[in-house]
Order: structure tokens, then sequence, then C-alpha cells
């Protein structure tokens, strides 16, 4: 268990706050090494451009869940090499994913919230918190415009789900405009499945593409209430 950092000594943080910025503030704050967790989304691959000139210094991970789209695995590749990034994978136990399906099936998380929880829980959480083992802190490229669930995310947090780690949303002020705006300038790879109504990637049976008026997030874990869209990685 880290001792969390004590937030009330860190500058004013606001809109106007750069990306780059927080981070320089989180990373101040953080009393050791730091990753940062990337999906290869189009915020993911904007932060790591944003903060390309710090990357030696950051531990950039991923998860294989085991059930990501094609397009995620070859825009990783893409990623990897634009960044001249060696990526930090994470997979699931095998006991755990083996026992599951065996148990379970390959669609329990299509049956109830507590079933898709457990899944996600067996794919993601477990091998997010050995990813985060030995750190002081967590990057991530949660932005508060991707849905309700995230509305209240800060620029630098304590996440206490995650054992009081320092957790730094370096683009949390940021609008999906901004973000395709600098991928398009910055001519970053881009998982083609956000061309294609997917503004959310996550596993492929748990995402689809969603209409222009619903919210970015409405397409993953598309048949459960709003208030329940986190797969645990960023509980709050
Ligand atoms: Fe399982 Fe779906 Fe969660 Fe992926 S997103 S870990 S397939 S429940």
């Amino acid at each position: 268990m880290n001792t969390a950092p004590n937030l009330a000594t860190i500058p004013v943080i606001g809109v106007e706050t750069s990306p780059e910025d927080i981070y320089r503030i989180g990373r101040d704050l953080a009393d050791g090494p730091l990753a940062l967790a990337c999906s290869f989304s189009i915020d993911d691959v904007v932060l790591l451009d944003l903060l390309r000139a710090h990357l030696a210094d950051i531990e950039v991970f991923a998860i294989d869940t085991g059930r990501l789209p094609e397009e995620t695995y070859r825009t990783a590749e893409s990623v990897a090499e634009r960044f001249d990034l060696r990526i930090a994978w994470y997979a699931p136990r095998s006991e755990a994913l083996e026992q599951l399906v065996r148990d379970k099936g390959l669609f329990s998380f299509r049956e109830n919230v507590a079933n898709r929880r457990e899944c996600c829980r067996i794919r993601k959480v477990e091998p997010l918190q050995r990813a985060l083992r030995g750190r002081a802190g967590w990057i991530t490229g949660l932005r508060r415009g991707q849905g309700v669930t995230r509305q209240d995310c800060d620029a630098v947090e304590i996440d206490s789900a995650n054992g009081g780690l320092l957790k730094i949303n370096p683009l949390v002020f940021w609008t999906r405009q901004q973000v395709l705006a600098h991928a398009e300038e910055r001519r970053l790879p881009v998982n083609p499945l956000h061309r294609q109504g997917y503004p959310s990637i996550g596993c492929a049976p748990c995402t689809r593409a969603i209409e222009p008026d619903e919210d970015e997030r409405a397409g993953r874990w598309w048949w459960e209430d709003p208030a329940h869209k986190e797969c645990g990685l960023h509980r709050r």
C-alpha cells in the first residue's frame, strides 16, 4: 500500500492547464515510477504524442484481454513503431480464464452485470493490478466528456481503488473535437474502428458502433444501465 500523496500541495489546475503541465504536476507529486495505460484508442495515442518528450521515463503498458478487435492489435503495432515504444503487455492469468470459460462459457458477460464484472475482473482488472505493482502512479487518457461515469474525474487524483496510487489524467479537460484535431494535425496512427462509428473501443463482443447523438461510451456494454459502464479499471 502506497502512502497517498497530499493533493493539497499541488498548483491549481484548470481547463487552461495543458496536458503536459498536468503530467508534470502529477510527476512531481509522485514518489516513484509512473506507468501509462494504453488501450490504443485515439485518446491514448494523442496522450502518448503529447507526452512524447517524457516517454523514456514512463512504462507504457497494455492489457490483452484476449477479446480485442484485430484493428486494435494492428493499431498497437503502428503505435509502437511511431513512438519507438516497447509496450509492456499484460494478459489474464490462464488458470482463472480457463476456469471461467469452462464453468460459464464464452459469453457469460451478456447474462448479467455480476457475470460481466467477473469477466472484466479476470481479463482486465487483475492484469491491471499486476501492471501497477511497484508504481507510484499511473497516467490515463480519461476525459470528462467520455460519459456519465467520467464527468467527475480530476486531472490529478488519488486512485483509492488501486491502493491509493496517484492517477494522472492529462486529457481530462479536452473535448473529443480537440483529440480528433490533434490526431489529424500530427497524422497519428488511429484505430480504423473510430471512423466506423466506434468512439470508444474495448473488447470486440462488448463494443458496438453508436448513433451520432449518443454518449461516447454508449456502445460499450450497450445492454447495461449507463451508470454501470466501467470495467473496473477506472472505479471511483
Ligand atoms: Fe469480458 Fe467484455 Fe469485460 Fe472484455 S469488456 S473483459 S469480454 S466483459
